[in-house]
């Protein structure tokens, strides 16, 4: 078997992939949630998250509430992508047994964060998992939520012709990752959209329920990965105008402070959390604040129209 840098993050979940079968009325790997059937005319959505400290966090910078927020918040962000409803979640935790940060009183925080992300969703914990680690915290959530019959919105819908769009701003939570990691003045809007992201449940409900939405999908990995599954899914490909990426004033003093492209962050971060999807030319979405950013193409290549790279995102096992 190749080494998993020569797989890569994606190479290796297709690897996974090809040993297993989902039943014919069954959605399994492959999309942003896994997609099963009820008997009264809803759908269920299933999808997990995990958050290992050290890749995903610094244990001694995030507070637990942030963290017990962020956790779940990013499970119920798949959720919103497929244009679900929470249900409820999981839960398991495998805690350092050494002097650290994980103390009762830190998972009092730890429990507190969790439950508002919880209950501005709608959604309990339902059940879960504790056990010892020998080193790293390290957290799993599971996530179920429903859907109308057929209703799930799927990376595999972008039709040529339609409109590529984005909710809310781009590269927020990237800026506040690299003024943490770089011990630089923070911003505490951006900060904020790192540790404390929101999912965006009312607007996936919203886009799930139009017809002219096809294809959808949240980033997590920034747009140069996450719009590149919607076309690899669909057999697609896309025009982006990068002067049309849409930005915080916040991002531009950041980015204007430090010399950072905020295309970059935008395209390259991840953990935005803001919702990816098409949608038919002439189609309209009512209360969802949105920005179109591009075209779906008949061809299969990404153009990046006013940009000088190939801007790839956020993989696991690229360094
Ligand atoms: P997301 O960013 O939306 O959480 P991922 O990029 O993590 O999605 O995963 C893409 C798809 O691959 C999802 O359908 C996910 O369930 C599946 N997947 C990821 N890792 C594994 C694994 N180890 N085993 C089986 N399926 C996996
Ligand atoms: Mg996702």
């Amino acid at each position: 078997m190749n080494s998993l840098k020569e797989l890569g993050e994606f190479g290796l979940i297709d690897r996974i992939r090809e040993n297993f079968t989902a039943p014919k009325d069954i959605l399994g790997i492959g999309d942003d949630c896994a997609v099963l059937p009820q008997k009264n005319g809803l759908q269920t959505l299933v999808s997990t998250d995990m958050l290992v400290e050290g890749t995903h966090f610094l244990l001694d910078d995030i507070s637990p509430e942030d963290l017990g927020w962020k956790s779940a918040a990013v499970n119920f962000s798949d959720i919103a992508a497929s244009g679900g409803k929470p249900v409820g979640t999981f839960l398991s935790l495998a805690l350092p047994k050494g002097p650290g940060c994980v103390d009762s009183s830190w998972m009092e925080g730890f429990i507190r964060g969790y439950r508002e992300m919880s209950d501005s969703a709608g959604a309990p914990l339902l059940g879960g998992d504790t056990t010892s680690s020998p080193d790293r915290l390290c957290i799993n959530v599971t996530v179920l939520g429903q859907v109308r019959q057929g209703g799930a919105k799927l990376r595999s819908s972008a039709c040529p012709g339609d409109l590529v769009c984005v909710t809310g701003t781009l590269g927020d939570s990237a800026a506040g990752l690299r003024q943490i990691l770089q011990s630089l003045q923070r911003t505490p809007e951006l900060v904020r959209s790192h540790y404390r992201p929101e999912p965006r449940l009312e607007w996936g409900i919203r886009l799930g329920g139009c017809d002219s939405v096809h294809a959808m999908m949240d980033i997590s990995d920034g747009v140069g990965s996450d719009l590149r599954h919607i076309l690899d899914a669909s057999g697609t490909g896309a025009r982006i105008d990068l002067s049309a990426l849409p930005f915080s004033p916040e991002l531009l003093q950041a980015c204007m402070d430090n010399g950072w492209d905020p295309k970059e962050l935008a395209l390259c971060g991840g953990e935005d959390y803001e919702l990816l999807f098409t949608l038919a030319p002439g189609g309209t979405v009512p209360d969802v604040p949105f920005t179109v950013i591009g075209t779906i193409t008949e061809d299969r290549k990404l153009v990046w129209e006013g940009g000088d790279m190939d801007y790839m995102g956020f993989r696991h096992f690229f360094k």
